[in-house]
């Protein structure tokens, strides 16, 4: 999945750091990164690449024990290396954890320029020093980054599996039945309606899979399998599938890539044989 970087080590845990020389700066243009590019690879600029005196900057979290910052002006040099890379390329950007890190600062700057006004009073917020909040000094509102969760299920029968085309994905491949869980509901009840709502059917037996952040969109994906009758009718909801159906093992259409998401890599593990077993 798309967070799996190892050997490499991402770490998200707040600290209050000052930067430094051998830091990562994060610097966005719009919502391009700033990278530097060497053939097909990129890496995150260092501190000590800035031509001029660069502000501190937000703490974001630190890749390979090496903390990395957000800011807003840094000035390289001028070299034909340094390129701004959109968040569309961050999913296949090569080397992963440079990709990986690239799309959860964008999740952050977003957040951070979402959140400069309070939602209550309209004040300007300011950044919380303790902890990855902002906060508010006229009226004391704190507000932390928005994860918003979503299941995600491989409904299986037997030897087949339930896929469905979103009428949003590109490529025409089939996918999991997926969406977010409503207000004042549990995950498993969000895995019944999402299913009964986009494919008309009732799943049951649901067992949890695992998780994966999807920084593009701030959400966190919960995977799941469930199981259902094939001979109840499917009956898509057009506004989000436009088609639906039970495949085999042997007769799968294109599906997302393992590697990078939970979608993927749910359906490669029952091409394999291995789902039932979970
Ligand atoms: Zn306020």
């Amino acid at each position: 999945m798309i967070q799996d970087i190892n050997p490499h080590v991402f770490k998200n845990s707040f600290i209050q750091a000052d930067s430094c020389d051998e830091d990562f700066v994060f610097q966005f243009r719009g919502g391009d990164l700033l990278l530097k590019q060497q053939g097909e690879e990129y890496t995150i600029p260092f501190r000590k690449e800035a031509v001029q005196k660069c502000e501190q900057g937000i703490f974001l979290f630190s890749l390979d024990n090496t903390n990395c910052f957000l800011v807003q002006d840094f000035v390289v040099p001028d070299d034909s290396g340094y390129v701004y890379r959109g968040v569309n390329l961050f999913r296949v950007l090569q080397p992963r954890e440079v990709a990986w890190a690239s799309i959860v600062a964008h999740q952050l700057l977003n957040w951070y320029e979402l959140n400069r006004f309070c939602g209550k009073c309209g004040a300007g917020m300011k950044l919380k020093q303790d902890e990855r909040a902002l906060y508010c000094e006229t009226c004391g509102n704190t507000i932390y980054p928005k994860i918003s969760p979503a299941i995600i299920v491989a409904v299986v029968c037997k030897n087949k599996i339930l896929l469905a085309k979103g009428i949003n994905f590109r490529g025409g491949f089939y996918s999991l039945v997926a969406g977010y869980a409503d207000v004042g509901e549990s995950l498993e009840a969000a895995v019944v309606r999402e299913v009964k709502e986009e494919t008309g059917l009732d799943v049951w037996n649901i067992r949890y899979y695992k998780s994966s952040p999807w920084p593009v969109s701030g959400t966190l994906m919960i995977g799941f399998v469930a199981e259902a009758d094939d001979r109840q009718p499917i009956v898509i909801d057009p506004k989000e599938i436009s088609d639906a159906g039970w495949f085999s093992r042997d007769n799968l259409p294109t599906y997302p890539p393992a590697d990078i998401s939970i979608a993927g890599e749910m359906i490669e593990l029952f091409r394999m044989g291995k789902l039932s077993e979970l």
